[in-house]
């Protein structure tokens, strides 16, 4: 029988196929959440969900996008954001 910490539903199941033609139950952590935007909440594209412990062994380049506000602002909150900065900045030069 499983471990009494494999009964639980915090893991997922993986069935693999073994050499021998038999199935083996392999258990492993569920995914996280995805990542969302700080503005209107949908979720961002380009960030991959991983757990911790894979995050840490991952490049940061590989982990957001390479753009102002990348991984925190979906693409059409930052475009607004950016326009927003320019007209106050304009504004104060005025
Ligand atoms: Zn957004």
């Amino acid at each position: 029988m499983t471990s009494q910490k494999h009964r639980s539903r915090s893991f997922r199941r993986i069935y693999k196929k073994v050499p021998g033609g038999a199935t083996h139950v392999q258990y492993e952590h569920r995914k996280p959440k995805k990542a969302h935007c700080a503005a209107c909440r949908r979720p961002l594209s380009g960030m991959p969900q991983l757990r911790a412990f894979k995050a840490r062994t991952t490049a940061k380049t590989m982990k957001r996008p390479e753009r102002p506000y990348g991984g925190m602002l979906c693409s059409p909150c930052t475009r607004l954001k950016i326009i927003e900065n320019a007209q106050a900045f304009m504004r104060k030069q005025e």
